[in-house]
């Protein structure tokens, strides 16, 4: 088949990459460089956090992210290049003063727990447990709740690799600086493409009803902390992240502004998310600023990821939202099995939505 992708950032490359391994001719089309410059992707925390996540979101994305957590293992195999990524869990901390917020958070934790039992259960974490996950915050934290199994990955280092095995691959074509839509394709013309799939993220407006969810990051350097896996700290005002990247590399994250303004990063959310992180470790107090980024996600109005069929060979992967690390894979495998059987078994399975566009 001939499929065209447009929008190269993370749905598009893992989606053009699975479909020319299976041996499809691909063409991508997106509307900025290689670097991923306009993509959500690059700016992303790339935390893999379902139990975490269900926090603020349904239980579809929480089954999505669990298939995804175990389907990242061999995406990655496949790569050409390593690219760091962990499974060591997330934990989760909170000011003495916090402690009722712990306690509706694990409340909630908890209940995803009753409601998808496949996932590894929370663990509540006494001083000398949090002294021996995180030996860096011994007597900071006397408490903690630790969430096995969570992962991480390394999101500018799976961009580069997914670009280098698209490269090697001689039935991939790559155009960049070239904004489509799907206006630009007549699928009924005779040498139409046989699929066209959307993956342009907040660029699909045109198609679909979405909104921008503006997010502030800053990547510090601190070879004075060490971490062994991301780190949430619980706070009723500045709920922050801490990940661990490698080099001694941490992305502070993220706020999250009904906005889709992309402007740089405002004072007051740089001194939140570095004064939270400072609380977190003192060792932060040293770090030095190697960059503070924004963008925006990709949010639908329910505020979950929809595979929406314009047509009968037209396919929109959108919504991704905070989460299109967590749950791409299970996004990828979806729309596969759509495209391949025109069948939605995965989908049932999670309780993602596949949905006809309205008028169509
Ligand atoms: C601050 C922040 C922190 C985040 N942290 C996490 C996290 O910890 N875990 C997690 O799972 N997710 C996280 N996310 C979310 C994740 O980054 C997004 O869900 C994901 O990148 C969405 O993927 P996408 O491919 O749909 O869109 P994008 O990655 O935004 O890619 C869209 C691509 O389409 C291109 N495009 C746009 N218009 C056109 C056009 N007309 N023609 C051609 N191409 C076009 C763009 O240039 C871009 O390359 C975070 C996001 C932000 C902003």
């Amino acid at each position: 088949m001939r499929c065209v992708i447009l929008g190269a950032g993370l749905m598009g490359r893992l989606m053009a990459l699975a479909l020319a391994r299976q041996g499809h001719a691909v063409e991508v089309f997106d509307a900025q460089g290689a670097d991923a410059m306009g993509a959500a992707a690059r700016i992303a925390a790339a935390m893999l956090a379902p139990l975490a996540e269900s926090a603020i979101t349904e239980t579809s994305v929480v089954r999505m992210g669990h298939h995804s957590l175990s389907r990242w293992g061999e995406l990655l195999r496949e790569l050409p290049e390593p690219v760091f990524s962990q499974r060591n869990g997330s934990l989760i901390v909170w000011h003495r003063q916090d402690a009722p917020l712990a306690k509706q958070f694990e409340q909630m934790l908890r209940q995803t727990a009753r409601d998808c039992p496949e996932l590894p259960p929370l663990e509540k974490a006494d001083g000398t447990r949090m002294a021996d996950l995180e030996p860096s915050l011994a007597g900071r934290f006397t408490q903690g709740m630790y969430l096995p199994g969570e992962g991480q990955l390394d999101n500018r280092g799976l961009l580069e690799a997914l670009l280098r095995a698209l490269q090697g691959q001689a039935n991939v074509s790559l155009h960049w600086q070239s904004p489509r839509t799907p206006d630009d394709f007549d699928l009924s013309a005779r040498d139409a493409p046989d699929w066209l799939i959307d993956c342009r993220g907040l660029g699909a407006r045109d198609r679909l009803r979405l909104r921008g969810v503006r997010g502030e990051v800053i990547r510090l350097y601190a070879p004075d902390v060490t971490l062994q896996r991301p780190t949430r700290l619980l706070h009723p005002r500045y709920p922050i992240y801490i990940a661990p990247k490698p080099n001694h590399l941490f992305v502070i994250g993220a706020t999250e502004i009904e906005s889709e303004d992309l402007s740089e990063a405002s004072v007051r959310s740089t001194l939140e998310l570095l004064s939270a992180a400072y609380t977190v470790h003192p060792g932060f107090g040293e770090a030095r600023i190697m960059e503070i980024a924004t963008q925006a996600r990709p949010t639908l109005t329910d505020n979950l990821p929809c595979i929406t069929l314009h047509g009968p060979r037209h396919v929109s992967l959108n919504g991704l939202y905070r989460h299109g690390f967590l749950i791409s894979p299970a996004m990828l495998d979806a729309a596969l099995e759509w495209m391949q059987t025109q069948t939605t078994e995965w989908a049932l399975r999670w309780g993602l939505r596949v949905e006809h566009e309205p008028h169509h």
